[in-house]
């Protein structure tokens, strides 16, 4: 499912390809930012030359003037610094965030484009954490860590080749060092890459155990399991915690042996070079400018290690960040689309021969499905909990596709019609509508965004919504709050029910209420339906008696199978297994006070 990136150096590679890309619109202030930084480094790596002649002033030549001349120039050259520094530092970390925000718009944008599928098998807390602290630690790298990788490269590069040109004995004993730094930094480095990969997966699942604690939390307190969600999030954290103090363990080890190697390495300098002076050879000025030449490679050696492990971490968040970003949705675009044949050419929804399975080990979902629908028809689907009515039901918007077989919609392959334009011809008013956290005008406008206010009042009517709406402080302007909770279950229903009035879909799919509502909300609620169903082929997963006696055909369905099809009254004059569901009452009644 996810493509493969195997080893590290493809998938550095990989990494960098997907950034690039990104990189290339900021090129300007890249360009500005690269130049800031080698001049800034520049001026960094001509200090301990400058200082080299500020000691023999004031050791060998005694020249008070000299000494207050190349005092003001060291505050030139910080000053210039200061600058440049300022000039990179702000100019790579607007354009990071830039550059992030853009990747979060882009993966956000990319995940709303994938199926159900994939949210049945990913947790939402899991998702909004790839959004926010992966690109977060990606955000890091861009802004700070790779300008600190180029400017320690500078250093390291210029103080070596300064301490050459200066003395080629000191730069020796400098270079020894190296190596072992660099190797130990490549071990540790991918200890850390693994440790940090496994942290923050273990804060993603920790994260999801929130969320879910948090959108179910009635279900949570009604059953007092409060303490329970705390130790299972507990746990979660604790396995994150144990993980992360190894990390700290392996950071902490690492920093300290790197620090020691590189500092040792300048006392041999310092001693060393303390021999040379004794012998004449060299000034104390010279010895200076060597020693703070030697500190600058050991500084930079120590950062590169540390950046080297931070780039570990990084490229770990990275290839969680673009796997996402390449996982294709498995209901795609057509390649070659057909735009749906017009309204009056014949066909209304045809299923021929439709297989379903929800992955390849799974069992047979739907099978051998043979179904006609005439365009206006309303079909009511029966039949026992788990017989497969709304998997068929979500096969028509695309939801899934058949695993064998066709579903045509006037005639064409629904995988041959562009998905905005099938999706716009269905409209689905879910069991158990939720709404999004935003005013009541706003949920009913989501079904057509460019409704003028009026449409949306219009469509509240039809929808019997209007006159609570009315009543409510706020009328249309009122929140929902999170998911609609501020609203009764059958008021949450006929705002579902208005926005599809503003959508006006030419194929409804309705999953009727098993919970029953007041019978007042009740009875608002079939009313509204009613109306909306006119004149639209209409697929009703129905659990009222009511509902399947208006239907123009029902049918009967058991273990993905159609058992039967027919009117009410044929099936019941049939005596197979509606007639039995009918006679056991599993059909509800109705709650319709006026019947
Ligand atoms: P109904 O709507 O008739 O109650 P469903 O269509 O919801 O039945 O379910 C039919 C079968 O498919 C059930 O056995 C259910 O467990 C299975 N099923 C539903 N959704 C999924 C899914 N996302 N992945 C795997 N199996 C599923």
């Amino acid at each position: 499912m996810i493509t493969p990136q195997e080893g590290k150096s493809s998938f550095s590679l990989f990494a960098v390809r997907q950034l690039l890309p990104r990189l290339r619109p900021h090129r300007r202030a890249l360009s500005v930012a690269g130049v800031a930084l080698v001049i800034s480094a520049a001026l960094g790596l001509a200090f301990p030359l400058i200082v080299r002649h500020l000691m023999d002033a004031a050791f060998e030549d005694r020249d008070a003037s000299a000494l207050n001349s190349i005092a003001i120039l060291l505050l030139v050259v910080f000053a210039a610094q200061a600058v440049f520094n300022f000039l990179q530092v702000f100019l790579l970390s607007a354009t990071a965030e830039r550059v992030i925000a853009g990747l979060r718009t882009e993966l956000f944008a990319h995940l709303l484009t994938l199926s159900p599928g994939f949210y049945a098998e990913r947790s939402s807390g899991e998702l909004t954490s790839r959004l926010a602290s992966d690109c977060s630690t990606l955000q890091v790298v861009l802004s700070h860590q790779l300008a600190e990788f180029l400017r320690q490269i500078l250093y390291l590069v210029g103080a070596l080749t300064l301490l050459a040109i200066l003395h080629t004995d000191l730069m020796v004993t400098t270079i020894t060092v190296a190596p072992i730094v660099v190797l130990s930094a490549y071990a540790f480095g991918s200890i850390l890459r693994a440790k940090s990969t496994r942290v923050q997966d273990e804060l993603a699942e920790s994260n999801a155990t929130a969320e879910e604690a948090f959108t179910q939390i009635p279900i949570v307190q009604s059953f007092t399991r409060e303490g329970w969600e705390e130790k299972r999030y507990g746990n979660r954290i604790a396995r994150a915690l144990k993980t992360a103090v190894q990390r700290a363990l392996v950071r902490g080890l690492f920093f300290g042996m790197i620090t020691f190697v590189a500092f040792g390495g300048i006392v041999v300098v310092l001693w060393k070079g303390g021999l040379l002076v004794l012998e004449g050879q060299i000034t104390a000025g010279e010895l200076v400018s060597f020693l703070l030449y030697a500190v600058s490679v050991a500084a930079a050696i120590t950062a590169l290690a540390s950046l080297y492990s931070g780039y570990q971490e990084a490229m770990g968040a990275a290839k969680r960040v673009f796997d996402l970003l390449h996982l294709e949705p498995t209901i795609k675009e057509p390649r070659h689309s057909e735009a749906l044949p017009p309204a009056s050419d014949a066909g209304g929804l045809v299923f021929r021969d439709v297989w379903f399975r929800y992955g390849l080990d799974e069992p047979w979902v739907l099978r051998r499905l043979d179904l006609d629908i005439r365009p206006g028809e309303i079909v009511a689907l029966v039949g026992p909990s788990g017989a497969g009515k709304s998997t068929l039901a979500a096969l028509v918007p695309r939801f899934w596709d058949p695993t064998q077989g066709v579903i045509t919609l006037r005639g064409a392959d629904l995988r041959r019609i562009p998905l905005i334009e099938l999706r716009t011809a269905v409209g689905i008013v879910p069991q158990e509508p939720l709404l999004f956290a935003d005013t009541i005008y706003e949920n009913i406008a989501y079904g057509r965004p460019e409704a003028s206010s009026e449409e949306v009042m219009q469509a509240a009517r039809f929808a019997h919504a209007h006159e609570f709406i009315q009543g409510l402080a706020g009328g249309y302007e009122a929140m929902v709050g999170e998911r609609g909770i501020r609203l009764s279950g059958g008021q949450r229903q006929r705002i579902a029910i208005a926005r599809i009035f503003l959508k006006e879909p030419e194929i409804l799919i309705l999953d009727e209420a098993t919970s029953s509502l007041d019978t007042e909300s009740e009875a608002l609620v079939e009313e509204a339906l009613e109306t909306v169903m006119e004149g639209r082929t209409t697929l009703i997963i129905a659990h009222r008696l009511k509902t399947v006696q208006r239907a123009d055909r029902v049918l009967v369905i058991d273990d993905g199978r159609i058992l039967e099809q027919g009117t009410h009254s044929e099936l019941v004059a049939e005596g197979g297994m509606y007639a039995r569901l009918y006679r056991g009452q599993l059909l509800e009644p109705q709650a319709d006070p006026a019947d």
